[in-house]
C-alpha cells in the first residue's frame, strides 16, 4: 500500500510497497478517509524531534473500520471513527481516566501513530486497540480527521481556563493556523470573553475576524503588546493561548497577561522563557498542555456534529505530502490541510 514515510531529518518519501497490516486480538485496521497535516510534523521533519525511527507520518486520522481482530467488540466493518492520537499504556490512572495524553509511562513509549509509530498518511492504518477509537457517526472522516488534534488540543486548553473566560474578560489567541482557527470557534461557543487574535499575515488576520475575533493584531509589530494592552486596559488579558510557542510569542504573552491570569503555551516552537519576577504579574499560571483526553475528544465530536465548530480544510493527495509541508513552512495553508488516500 501507499504511505508517506519519515526516514530521518528532512527526508519524507511516498512509498508504494508497504504490506497491508492484518489486525490481531484487540487491533483494528482502518481504511483511512483523511489524515490531517499538523505543524508538529514539521518539528519532527525539520528539527528531528523524533529520531532514529522510520515510520508513517499522520497523527490526525479518521476513517472506516476495514477489519477487526478477534477480541474486538462493539465495532463492525464500515463504522466511521476518529483515532485518538496520544497512545498511553492503557492501564495507569491517567489512562484509566481517558487522559492517555498524560500517561505515567509516556517517557518509555513512542508518542503514538504518526509520532514514532506508523500513522495514517497511508491507505490503511493499524490501531493497536479499539479503546483508541472514537465514533463519529454521521460525520465525514475526511472533514473530521483534524478534530482529533487541531480541535481537541485547543478544546482541552480552553477547558482548563473556562472559569476565567467570563464576559468581562479578554482572551488573546496567538497563531491562527490549524489549531488557532478552531480555538477561535470553540471560544465563541463556550465563552463570552472578548477575543483578540494575533498572527503575522493580513490573510490570517482577516480569517480571524471572519471567525469572530473582535480585534486582530499583527504580532510582528514591535508595539503589538502595547496595542493589546490599549484594548484590554489596566486589567490586561485574563487568558493567553499561544499556538506558536516561539520566544517572541511567549514574551508577548507575558506582557499582555494580567494578574491571576493563565498563560497557556500550546505551540512547540522551541521558545525559551526565563522567569523574571518583575516581568510576570502575580498569580499567573503558565502551562504547556499536551493534546487532550479521549472523553474530551467525544465532546469535540459533539461540537462538530452540532455544527458549532467547522474545520476549514484544503484537500490533497498522499503524493503531495512534501508540497503540503512546504506550504505549511511558509504559512500558506488556510485552516488545515488533509491528505486523502
Ligand atoms: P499551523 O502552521 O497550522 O499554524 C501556525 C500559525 O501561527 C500560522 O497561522 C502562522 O502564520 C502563525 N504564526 C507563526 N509565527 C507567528 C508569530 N510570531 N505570531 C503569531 N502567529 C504566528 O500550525 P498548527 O498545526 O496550528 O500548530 C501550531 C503549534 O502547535 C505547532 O508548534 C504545533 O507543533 C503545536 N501543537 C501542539 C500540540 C500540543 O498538544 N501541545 C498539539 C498540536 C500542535
Ligand atoms: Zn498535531
Ligand atoms: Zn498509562
Amino acid at each position: 500500500m501507499k504511505a508517506v514515510r519519515f526516514f530521518g531529518h528532512k527526508d519524507v518519501r511516498v512509498v508504494n510497497d508497504l504490506e497491508k497490516p492484518i489486525p490481531k486480538g484487540d487491533e483494528v485496521l482502518l481504511k483511512i478517509g483523511g489524515a490531517g497535516v499538523c505543524h508538529s510534523d514539521l518539528h519532527i521533519i525539520d528539527e528531528g524531534t523524533v529520531v532514529g525511527t522510520v515510520f508513517t507520518l499522520g497523527h490526525e486520522n479518521a476513517g472506516w473500520i476495514e477489519e477487526v481482530g478477534s477480541d474486538v467488540k462493539g465495532y463492525k466493518k464500515g463504522d466511521a471513527v476518529l483515532v485518538y492520537g496520544p497512545w498511553g499504556c492503557g492501564h495507569c490512572k491517567p489512562c484509566q481516566q481517558s487522559k492517555e495524553n498524560y500517561c505515567d509511562h509516556q517517557s518509555e513509549m513512542a508518542y503514538g501513530g504518526g509520532l514514532g509509530l506508523d500513522g495514517g498518511m497511508a491507505e490503511y492504518m493499524l490501531v493497536p486497540s479499539s479503546r483508541l477509537l472514537v465514533p463519529i457517526y454521521d460525520l465525514d472522516p475526511v472533514v473530521a480527521a483534524p478534530l482529533t488534534d487541531a480541535a481537541l488540543t485547543p478544546y482541552s486548553a480552553i477547558k482548563r481556563s473556562i472559569g476565567k473566560l467570563t464576559a468581562d474578560e479578554y482572551v488573546v489567541v496567538i497563531g491562527v493556523g490549524g489549531l488557532g482557527h478552531v480555538a477561535l470557534q470553540i471560544l465563541n461557543e463556550v465563552s463570552a470573553s472578548t477575543i483578540i487574535a494575533c498572527d503575522v499575515t493580513d490573510a490570517k488576520l482577516a480569517f480571524a475576524k471572519e471567525l469572530g475575533a473582535a480585534h486582530v493584531i499583527n504580532s510582528k509589530d514591535d508595539n503589538a503588546a502595547a496595542q493589546i494592552n490599549t484594548i484590554t486596559g489596566i486589567k490586561k488579558a485574563k487568558v493567553v493561548l499561544d499556538f506558536v510557542g516561539a520566544t517572541s510569542t511567549i514574551e508577548l504573552g507575558t506582557k499582555v497577561v494580567g494578574l491571576d491570569g493563565d498563560l497557556t503555551i500550546v505551540g512547540l516552537g522551541g521558545g525559551h522563557y526565563q522567569y523574571n519576577m518583575a516581568g510576570l504579574p502575580f498569580g499567573v499560571s503558565m502551562t504547556n498542555p499536551y493534546w487532550g483526553s479521549r472523553v474530551e475528544l467525544m465532546e469535540v465530536v459533539g461540537l462538530a456534529r452540532q455544527k458549532k465548530i467547522h474545520i476549514e480544510i484544503e484537500q490533497f493527495k498522499l503524493d503531495q505530502a512534501n508540497e503540503v509541508y512546504d506550504r505549511m513552512r511558509n504559512g500558506k495553508i488556510k485552516g488545515r490541510a488533509v491528505l486523502i488516500p
